[in-house]
C-alpha cells in the first residue's frame, strides 16, 4: 500500500464491486491484486462489519480493502487490523451521542417497523413494510435530530444527522491527506447517491437503479458505465484513464 496511491477506488460492495458474471470479478479482482502497490481499496458499504468478514470465507477470490467504510458511513476502520480511522470515527461518535438505547426506546411501539438482527454502534437498523410505515414514525426521528434513511423498500436506517456515505468519505480523505482528484467512488444505489454528490469523479455502475440513473443525468461528475458491476467500474476506471 503506497501513501501516495495513483488512485483510490472506493467503492460500494453489493451490485458494484461484487456484481457482474463471475469471469468479470475475477478477472477485475485480479487486475486490482496486479496493482494493488499503486492504488488504494476502499469498501464504502451498507454492510455490519461481520457481514463484510463474511465475505471472504463465501468468495476466496475476492480482494481484502485497505479501509472499510461500512455501516452506510458510520464505521471507518483500517481493513487489516480493524483499527478505527479515528478522526473520522470520532466525528461520527459526537454527533451520534450514544443514541442507540434511547432511540429504541422512542421507536419501541412504531407500526410495520422491526429491528433488524445487528447492533451497530453509531446507528440502528430496522426492517420497515412499506404499507405499514407511518409518516409520522419518519417525523418523530427527523424531530429528534437524526437522518432516517429508507432503501430498497425494506431497510430504515436511523443515523447521526449528516452522516452518509459520500460525506464520511469526504472526512476520511482529509483523515489519510489523500489527493481528492484520485479518489473515485463507485456504486449502484440510492444509498451511493451521497457518494456522487461529493463532487468527485464517479462510477456508477451499468446495472444501476433507475432511481439513481435519474439523479445523474444531470451530474457531470458521474460517468455511468454501459457494463454491470466489476466489470462497470473497470470501465470507468478506464473512461478516467485510471488503469
Ligand atoms: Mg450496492
Amino acid at each position: 500500500m503506497s501513501l501516495n496511491p495513483a488512485f483510490v477506488l472506493a467503492t460500494d460492495l453489493d451490485g458494484t464491486f461484487l456484481g457482474g458474471s463471475e469471469r468479470q470479478r475475477t478477472e477485475f479482482y485480479e487486475y486490482i491484486e496486479r496493482n494493488r502497490d499503486r492504488l488504494l481499496l476502499v469498501f464504502v458499504t451498507g454492510r455490519h462489519l461481520d457481514r463484510i468478514d463474511r465475505l471472504y470465507e463465501e468468495e476466496p477470490g475476492v480482494p481484502r480493502p485497505d479501509y472499510i467504510i461500512g455501516d452506510v458511513g458510520t464505521t471507518i476502520i483500517c481493513g487489516k487490523t480493524h483499527e478505527p480511522i479515528s478522526q473520522v470515527q470520532d466525528w461520527v461518535s459526537s454527533l451520534w451521542n450514544n443514541a442507540n438505547d434511547r432511540i429504541k426506546e422512542m421507536l419501541a411501539d412504531e407500526p410495520g417497523i422491526e429491528l433488524q438482527p445487528v447492533n451497530p454502534a453509531r446507528r440502528v437498523s430496522y426492517y420497515y413494510q412499506p404499507e405499514k410505515l407511518q409518516s409520522s414514525t419518519v417525523q418523530k426521528i427527523v424531530d429528534a435530530g437524526f437522518d432516517c434513511i429508507l432503501s430498497a423498500d425494506k431497510f430504515l436506517d436511523v443515523m447521526p444527522k449528516g452522516v452518509s456515505k459520500g460525506p464520511t468519505l469526504l472526512r476520511f480523505i482529509e483523515a489519510l491527506n489523500l489527493d481528492a482528484e484520485n479518489v473515485i467512488p463507485a456504486g449502484d444505489t440510492l444509498n451511493d447517491y451521497s457518494l456522487f454528490q461529493t463532487g468527485l469523479k464517479s462510477i456508477a455502475v451499468g446495472n444501476s437503479e433507475p432511481k439513481l440513473v435519474d439523479k445523474i443525468k444531470t451530474m457531470p461528475n458521474v460517468y455511468h458505465s454501459s457494463q454491470p458491476g466489476a466489470a462497470g467500474i473497470w470501465e470507468g476506471l478506464k473512461y478516467y484513464g485510471k488503469h
